[in-house]
C-alpha cells in the first residue's frame, strides 16, 4: 500500500521520465490502475512470481486467435534431456535470487506429451518448494491412467484447466482428483463462466511504438517463458514463428529478444532484462486487442492474429 501510494504521487513525474512528454500524450494512463499496472511491468520484480515451459507446440482444441499460436505449429515435442539441463540452471540462478514461486507445464496442450510424468518428476526434483501446474484445456484428463494421478499426487502437481464450452465429462474428473488427492483448479473465471476469445493482433510491419506496447501489454513481464534456454518476457515472442511460417510473414526475432539463461550472471542480470521492452514488441498491436468474443474453433485464417 505505501509503494503504492509513493507511486501514484510521484505519477507525473515518473511518466514524463519513462516516456517522454511526447509520449506521455499519447498513451492511455488516465486511470491510477492503468498507471500502476505499466509501472509494475518495468520495476523489476523481486523474484520470478511465474515462468511458464511449453512442452508441445500443437494442440488438440486450435482456438480462434490462440495467443500460442498453436493451430498453426507442427507437431513438437520438447526433449526431456533439454528440459532438464534448462531447469537445473534456472534452478542455479533462482536459488542465489529469490526463488520461483509458481511454474506452469502448459503447450499447446501439455497432455499431449507422452512422457509428462518424467517432465513433473524433474520440475519438482529441481524445485522442491515450487508450485507446480500443468496447465490443460482437459480434455486428454479424462484418459489418463492411475499412474498419472498417482505421479501429480506424489510429486504436488496441480492440475489447472481453463474450461472451454466443449463436452467434458468434469463429474469423472472431479471424482478422480478427489479419489487421487489431486488437487483441481480452474483458471480465471471459467469453472463458472463461459469463456471467450480474445483478438490479439500483430503488427506485422514492425512499425508499433515498442516503449507504449509494452506499458499497456499485460504479457509483458507477467508471463515469463522459458524457452531452449532462454527466458522471454512475454509468451508471444517465442511462439510467434508459427504465424510468420504459416503466412509467409517475417517476424524478425533477434538475439536481444532474451535473454540466455547460460550467459547471464545472475538472477538480477535476468529480472532487469524481462522489465524492459526489447525489439519483438514493435510487431505488437497492443492498443488494438479486443476481447469478449464467443468462443469457436480455428479456421487457421490470418485475421485471426492481424486486424485486416
Ligand atoms: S487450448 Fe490453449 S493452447 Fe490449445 S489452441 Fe486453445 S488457447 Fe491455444
Ligand atoms: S512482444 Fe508483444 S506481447 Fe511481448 S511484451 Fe512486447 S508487446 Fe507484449
Amino acid at each position: 500500500m505505501a509503494l503504492r501510494n509513493f507511486l501514484l504521487k510521484c505519477r507525473s513525474k515518473i511518466v514524463q521520465i519513462l516516456l517522454g512528454n511526447e509520449l506521455q500524450k499519447s498513451i492511455n494512463l488516465q486511470s491510477d490502475g492503468k498507471l500502476l499496472n505499466s509501472l509494475i511491468r518495468i520495476i523489476p520484480r523481486p523474484s520470478l512470481r511465474v515462468v511458464v515451459i511449453s512442452l508441445v507446440e500443437h494442440c488438440n482444441l486450435n482456438c480462434w486467435g490462440c495467443d500460442h499460436y498453436a493451430p498453426l505449429a507442427e507437431e513438437s515435442f520438447l526433449s526431456i534431456d533439454e528440459f532438464e539441463r534448462d531447469l537445473n540452471r534456472l534452478a542455479e540462478l533462482a536459488n542465489k535470487g529469490g526463488g520461483i514461486s509458481r511454474i506452469e507445464l502448459l503447450g499447446g496442450e501439455p497432455l499431449l506429451h507422452p512422457d509428462i510424468h518424467k517432465f513433473t518428476e524433474i520440475t519438482r526434483k529441481y524445485f522442491p518448494q515450487t508450485r507446480i501446474e500443468i496447465f490443460t484445456n482437459g480434455i486428454l484428463l479424462v484418459k489418463q491412467p492411475d499412474v498419472f494421478w498417482e505421479n501429480c499426487r506424489n510429486n504436488r502437481i496441480v492440475i489447472k484447466v481453463t474450461k472451454y464450452p466443449i463436452k467434458i465429462n468434469w463429474d469423472i474428473i472431479r471424482s478422480k482428483t478427489q479419489a487421487m488427492n489431486v488437487k483441481l483448479v480452474f483458471s480465471g473465471d471459467t469453472e463458472t463462466v463461459t469463456k471467450t476469445s480474445y483478438h490479439i493482433p500483430f503488427d506485422t510491419n514492425g512499425s508499433q511504438n515498442s516503449r507504449i506496447n509494452f506499458l499497456n501489454c499485460y504479457h509483458a513481464n507477467d508471463c515469463i517463458e522459458l524457452y531452449h534456454g532462454h527466458l522471454y518476457t512475454c509468451t508471444i515472442i517465442p511462439h510467434a514463428k508459427h504465424f510468420s511460417k504459416a503466412f509467409g510473414k517475417k517476424l524478425h526475432e533477434c538475439e536481444t529478444d532474451s535473454i540466455n539463461i547460460y550467459d547471464a550472471h545472475d538472477m538480477r542480470e535476468i529480472l532487469e532484462f524481462l522489465a524492459r521492452p526489447v525489439l519483438f514488441c514493435r510487431y505488437c498491436n497492443v492498443l488494438a486487442r479486443s476481447h469478449g468474443y464467443p468462443w469457436k474453433q480455428s479456421k487457421r485464417e490470418i485475421e485471426e492474429w492481424i486486424i485486416i
